[in-house]
């Protein structure tokens, strides 16, 4: 049993985490960096640890304080929440080997997760539809990668097989450029993953990002909860999401899903995931695995009735999925507008202290935010300062609430991107679906 967890995040997160934990009767621990010590979300919580400056290298990335904050509260667990150290493989084995519990999955398959070479020789011995590509790290004969790229097809993508957070590829159109790409791509890969390794992929010109979230738990039971689409992106970035998939048939669904949930029987992966694919024509196209909890997953909660962070919490406990395939069902539709503390036209952060905070509210909204009137948000860490979720019968009705939820809300004494996001809620292509994952910087933010 897990009677008191140690959240070892912050932001809207914590308070999420927070929230599951007091749903569930579990002590919660928050552990805060000095900038975030005034916090509500901190003093709400049961207990709380400072652990360190505000920088995250001294706190929330700082491994030692976070064990030293389990240990003098007598915690049973970790949850890492997203970003910071939830990918980290190495701090999942030392949470385990310090003798807590985990929660998210072994760090041995957030280590073959997080290698997208042996994350995608994986998927396709689960079946999981992939990009065609080149099988597995790419060789320094350059004869041998022309004829790899030249059987692909041109364009290509080289990624580095330890790449993140949109960095680390390189589209290459025609045969002339591609062995200078190669080797500039891996420099770049040694210097900045500290891996070398690159790959090559087909360049898919217009997909859309398509991922699906499933649960598996310690017993072999693995369930998909649908997908999403999140192809609303600036710069790699997620802006927009919403669930289900505009386009996506209940067919698509069911058959890509049960894929994703296999592959997890497979490699016997617990918690919470999500499959990446890009969409393109009608076909799927695996890019890679996310083995933590993601910021997108309100609008699976809200279609599903599934509470994901909850889910999390019983499969680290060793609680058999309380419900099979059968059980879940997709009513609605759900949309996310992830609200940023950054100049609308700019995109340049803007923190400092929010004067006033009025939440939206109303049918089908749903606020996940630790900012208040007074809050002062930190220079420090990433700029998002909350989501603003809307549910309804059908996609209309979801985006008619959002973007009455959007004319009510009120952050003032900071610029928020809530402009921006009134702009794609109204915009002609977003409503009609027709879209791809560079839509938003070329039809409206012009950033292209
Ligand atoms: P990261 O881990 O850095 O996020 P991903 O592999 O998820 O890397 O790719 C990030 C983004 O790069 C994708 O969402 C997509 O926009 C673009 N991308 C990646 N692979 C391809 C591809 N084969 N074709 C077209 N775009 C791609």
């Amino acid at each position: 049993m897990i009677n008191k967890i140690v959240i070892a995040n912050r932001g809207e997160i914590a308070l999420r985490i927070q929230r599951a934990c007091r749903e569930m009767g579990i002590q919660n621990v928050a552990v805060y960096s000095e900038a975030d010590r005034d916090a509500l979300y901190v003093k709400l919580a049961d207990e709380s640890v400072c652990i360190g400056p505000a920088p995250a290298n001294l706190s929330y990335l700082h491994i030692p304080a976070i064990l030293s904050a389990a240990e003098v509260t007598d915690a049973d667990a970790i949850h890492p929440g997203y970003g910071f150290l939830s990918e980290n493989a190495d701090f999942a084995e030392l949470v385990e080997a310090c003798g807590f519990i985990f929660i998210g999955p072994t760090s041995a398959n957030i280590r073959l997760m997080g290698d997208k070479v042996s994350a995608i020789r994986s998927m396709h011995e689960a079946n999981v539809p992939c990009v065609p590509g080149s099988d597995g790290v790419l060789g320094i004969d350059e004869e041998t990668n022309l004829s790899i790229a030249s059987k692909i097809g041109y364009p290509i993508i080289i990624k580095a097989s330890g790449g993140g957070g949109g960095r680390g590829m390189r589209v290459v159109r025609t045969e002339s450029a591609l062995l200078n790409a190669i080797i500039l791509t891996r420099t770049e890969a040694g210097a900045t993953f500290n891996n070398p390794d690159i790959y090559m992929e087909k360049y898919l010109e217009h997909p859309r990002h398509v991922e699906f979230q499933v649960l598996s738990d310690k017993h072999g039971n693995a369930v998909h909860l649908g997908e999403r689409d999140c192809s609303m992106q600036r710069r790699n970035q997620k802006v927009v999401e919403e669930a289900p998939a505009p386009g996506i048939t209940e067919e698509q669904r069911n058959t890509v899903g049960e894929r994703c949930a296999e592959a997890c029987r497979k490699i016997g992966y617990h918690g919470a995931g999500t499959f990446e694919f890009l969409y393109e024509n009608g076909e799927f196209y695996f890019i890679e695995m996310n083995t933590r909890v993601q910021v997108e997953h309100p609008v699976t909660e809200m279609i599903t009735g599934i509470d994901i962070v909850k889910a999390q919490i019983l499969i680290a406990a060793g609680e058999p999925l309380p419900f099979t395939q059968d059980d879940i069902e997709i009513k609605g539709h759900a949309v996310e507008c992830r609200l940023n503390a950054e100049d609308p036209e700019t995109f340049m952060p803007s923190p400092g202290r929010i004067t006033l905070f009025h939440a939206p509210g109303g049918p089908g909204i749903r606020v996940d935010s630790h900012v208040y009137s007074n809050y002062f948000v930190p220079t420090h860490y990433d700029s998002m300062i909350g989501k603003l979720i809307a549910h309804g019968s059908n996609r209309s009705e979801a985006l008619a609430r959002m973007s009455s939820a959007l004319s009510e809300v009120i952050i003032d004494g900071i610029r928020t991107n809530i402009p921006l996001h009134r702009r794609i809620i109204s915009d002609h292509g977003f409503k009609s679906a027709e879209f791809d994952i560079h839509y938003l910087e070329k039809n409206i933010t012009n950033t292209a």
